[in-house]
């Protein structure tokens, strides 16, 4: 196999560069991979400090092509009867490495923003059932939308602020970045040993208790205090 040359020419145009736009700039933040963190809330404020029995966070990845921009339709998906919202904060950055250690984390961090991390529960938890990967459950189209990417820049790196969802006025899901288990620089640094991260990459940091199924001609309003909000309806 030859490696490809910067003359390479395509067998046929190759897909765009997902992108999402950057508050206060022209320039667009061009997405590479997108993980994702599972449960990383504990259902009460750790209000006593870190939780000693904490288990290592888990991952899985959703394609970059899946996102939705901030005002958008997300489809209602097909082969589903239970498809959920997870509302998140999404961390993107600006450089990555491997083994990056948690005091030299954030210097990785480009910006933050709200993001949904929808998921065919039904498909998900047939796969839990079965051993079977998460993709087709959590992977699909349209099945990450993503608010404009606020630099941190601007607003530093938010520790604490409500995370919040309504749908339809109607308030589903509600808690605090304080909450979050793993905090940004333990899972940039923990997420940094299993794979080698890279600007680009957005990580869904995991969802607050309320997650519930939609429907179609829902609308969803989610938000981070000190971040911004996500507006998507349901098509
Ligand atoms: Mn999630």
């Amino acid at each position: 196999m030859n490696a490809p040359t910067t003359t390479a020419s395509y067998v046929f145009p190759p897909q765009a560069v997902p992108s999402l736009p950057i508050r206060g700039s022209a320039m667009m933040f061009p997405v590479h991979r997108i993980y994702c963190v599972g449960r990383n809330y504990a259902d009460h404020a750790i209000e006593m400090g870190h939780d000693p029995n904490r288990e290592p966070p888990f991952f899985f990845q959703k394609n970059p092509d899946t996102l939705v921009g901030n005002g958008g339709v997300f489809p209602y998906p097909d082969k589903s009867n239970d498809v959920h919202h997870e509302l998140e904060m999404v961390v993107a950055l600006k450089s990555g490495g491997k083994d990056i250690p948690v005091e030299k984390a954030l210097g990785h961090v480009f910006g933050y923003a709200v993001g949904l991390d929808m998921t065919r529960r039904d498909l998900q938890g047939e796969a839990k059932k079965m051993g079977r990967p998460w993709e087709i459950g959590k992977a699909f189209e349209h099945s990450a939308p993503c608010s404009e990417i606020v630099p941190s820049a601007d607003i530093g790196h938010p520790a604490k602020g409500a995370v919040w969802l309504k749908v339809n006025g109607v308030e589903k899901q509600k808690g605090d970045l304080d909450q979050l288990i793993w905090k940004v620089p333990e899972m940039i640094s923990y997420l940094s040993g299993l794979f080698e991260l890279k600007s680009g990459d957005l990580i869904y940091s995991g969802t607050p208790a309320g997650v519930a199924a939609v429907k179609k001609g829902d609308v969803m309003l989610g938000g981070v205090d000190g971040i911004g909000e996500l507006k998507i309806t349901v098509g």
